[in-house]
């Protein structure tokens, strides 16, 4: 998932794209593996179907599952399954052609439609999960029953978070208070952002602009644009920050109680249960990247001087270079590159690129009514996935297919190995073959470069990224966990506080490389990750990715082709492994105090290339 805007802000409007793209013919994506069309009768039959299958799965093993012996498990495990694809089919179909086509009626009313009848049939089976848990609990030696050791894994997952279940009565209790209750302040801060108007000079003009509209201008080309999106957003949000520390205050001390009452060690453990990973993992994982954030103030330094600035200002983090002339790309160009990336890997590794362009999996050109960013939704049945992109031919559009195509790539590999169950991947793992796909596209932009200059924004490009996602994450952990040891230490979160604990984790990483604008202190009041109640440290997981894959792209450069069917059989594990095991399938120790050094290496070394080149 890369949740960027892909649609430059420049445009002046979503037709004028459209048309760009329909001349030049750009791919749709081809649903019709899926079902032939929306009003094709054979949606209602695999809708009845569905039906007919939960019916009788709840039939055979409703207040049966706790009683079941390893064998009898394995043949629930897998009927259930099979009712899962039949309605994942169905459910993928709706929501793939709501995302493409989101303003037509028809689509509208089968998405609304497929919605209601995944909550029906989640609501009749959900004695599944809880029964299972049940029976995890009272027969542990279930996990290590050879008959069930295809389950292995997962049942490990199952028993780790039962562990911290509350009787049914009490799980209701919390879903009907949350749902009035604690939710309620994310309705608010989106509320808040989405019912604002900002004032915002752009090139020079006075533009009434949506919070959507003027955050997209957050990265504009023109540094005095940026300069004032910045200052107007963070200046109208730490306005009202009050309000904001009103309710991230609230959502803190509630998770407080609920992750207390639920018997976890530390406000991050849950979050550590549904990563399938350890705190000392994590513990290492952030104090490394807190070692090395001399070197990305080195980057931010190199920047400045490349955009002939003293300092550089927190405008100008991800902003393009101002000299360079923008490399431009059209979609068969991208395609030729990606495919020839994972090609130069290995032959048989770029399999599923090739399949995703030739089958049509991919809706490609940016128009009104599509969601815009990218993603990849894994296929089971098809054993592929489909992408949705917004391609609009500068270098991150050809980033964003190289990364989304690694999703592919690990879909395909997983979905041929593993049954259903055993491809629920965690996210610190289901970013492996993405971000590895961009690292292959990066080493195959700078190998035929054809200028300095070219070298040299592909390298900003990736350091850009990289140092949001590790570095600047990280200071977004540290954060989290400041605000949770202030309400152990009995302190206030009162405006002012919270603020004092975001700058201060911030400058952790940026030091005196980077300016801020004093309105910046506002800047985790927009964030909607700290607003969702129950889903606590969402970021390490981002850090981790990274991290693990630059540590794992290193051990390919030492191993060279002896790594290539080490990477396969890693994706290929899907969730059946947990992501220390798949570490060692790679010959990587996540558990080493020292592993995470490694990763850091890769980023060492490009901004070197990008020195040696100044
Ligand atoms: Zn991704």
């Amino acid at each position: 998932m890369r949740a960027k805007a892909k649609i430059d802000p420049t445009a002046t409007n979503f037709d004028e794209v459209e048309t760009l793209n329909a001349a030049k013919q750009e791919p749709l994506w081809d649903l019709t593996p899926l079902f032939p069309s929306l009003n094709d009768p054979s949606i209602e039959h695999a809708i009845s179907e569905s039906s007919t299958s939960a019916d009788a799965f709840e039939k055979t093993y409703r207040g049966r599952i706790c009683s079941l012996n390893a064998r009898e498990l394995i043949l629930c495990l897998s009927e259930f399954e099979s009712f899962e694809e039949k309605l994942e089919n169905i459910s993928l179909y709706a929501s793939l052609s709501f995302s493409a086509n989101m303003t037509q009626p028809e689509v509208q009313t089968l998405h609304d439609r497929v919605s209601k009848i995944e909550a029906k049939l989640g609501k009749q089976l959900a004695f599944f999960s809880l029964e299972l848990g049940a029976l995890v609990k009272n027969k542990p030696e279930i996990i290590e029953d050879p008959a069930a050791a295809s389950y292995r894994h997962m049942l490990e997952r199952v028993y780790r978070r039962v562990k911290h279940q509350l009787s049914e009565v009490e799980e209701q209790l919390i879903i009907e208070k949350d749902q009035f209750g604690v939710n309620a302040w994310e309705e608010l801060q989106s509320k808040w952002l989405n019912t604002r108007t900002f004032k915002i000079k752009v090139k020079g003009e006075e533009k009434i602009l949506s919070y959507g509209e003027a955050n997209g201008l957050l990265t504009h080309p023109d540094r005095e644009t940026r300069e004032s999106a910045n200052k107007t957003i963070y200046g109208a949000l730490g306005k009202d920050g009050e309000v904001f520390s009103s309710a991230l205050r609230n959502i803190c001390n509630d998770w407080v109680n609920v992750s207390t009452r639920r018997q976890y060690q530390s406000p991050m453990e849950a979050s550590l249960v549904s990563n399938d990973t350890e705190q000392n993992i994590i513990d290492n994982l952030l104090k490394a990247i807190g070692n090395q954030a001399l070197s990305y103030r080195r980057y931010l330094k190199l920047k400045a001087k490349l955009m002939n600035l003293p300092v550089l200002g927190n405008h100008d983090l991800v902003a393009p270079l101002p000299s360079a002339p923008e490399l431009k790309f059209t979609f068969e160009e991208a395609e030729t590159l990606v495919t020839r990336a994972y090609s130069h890997f290995d032959e048989e590794y770029s399999t599923a690129v090739k399949e995703m362009f030739a089958k049509k999996r991919i809706d490609v050109p940016p128009r009104f009514g599509k969601r815009n960013g990218a993603f990849c939704a894994s296929y089971f049945t098809g054993k592929s996935a489909f992408i949705l992109d917004n391609f609009a031919g500068a270098l991150n559009d050809v980033y964003t297919l190289a990364h989304e195509l690694g999703h592919a790539t690990h879909d395909y590999y997983a979905n041929r190995s593993q049954t259903l169950l055993n491809t629920n991947i965690p996210s610190i793992v289901a970013e492996t073959a993405s971000i590895f796909g961009e690292l292959l596209l990066t080493d195959l932009l700078l190998e035929e470069a054809k200028s300095d200059e070219a070298r040299k924004q592909v390298l900003c490009l990736v350091l850009d990224e990289a140092g949001m996602t590790a570095f600047q994450v990280t200071s977004r952990v540290w954060f989290e966990q400041a605000l949770y040891n202030s309400i152990k230490q009995d302190e206030y979160l009162d405006y002012k506080t919270i603020c004092s604990h975001w700058i201060t984790a911030r400058d952790r990483i940026f030091g005196d490389a980077v300016s801020w604008f004093p309105e910046m202190e506002a800047e985790w009041t927009m964030k909607p990750h700290y607003y969702m109640a129950n889903y606590r440290f969402y970021n390490y997981p981002y850090v981790y990715a990274q991290m693990f894959v630059y540590a794992l792209y290193e051990r390919y450069l030492q191993e060279g082709k002896a790594f290539v069917p080490k990477l396969k059989q890693a994706l290929s594990a899907g969730s059946s492994k947990s992501p220390k095991e798949i570490g060692s399938i790679l010959n990587l120790d996540v558990t080493d105090t020292q592993f995470w050094d490694n990763g850091l290496k890769v980023f060492e070394r490009f901004i070197k290339d990008i020195e040696a080149i100044l």
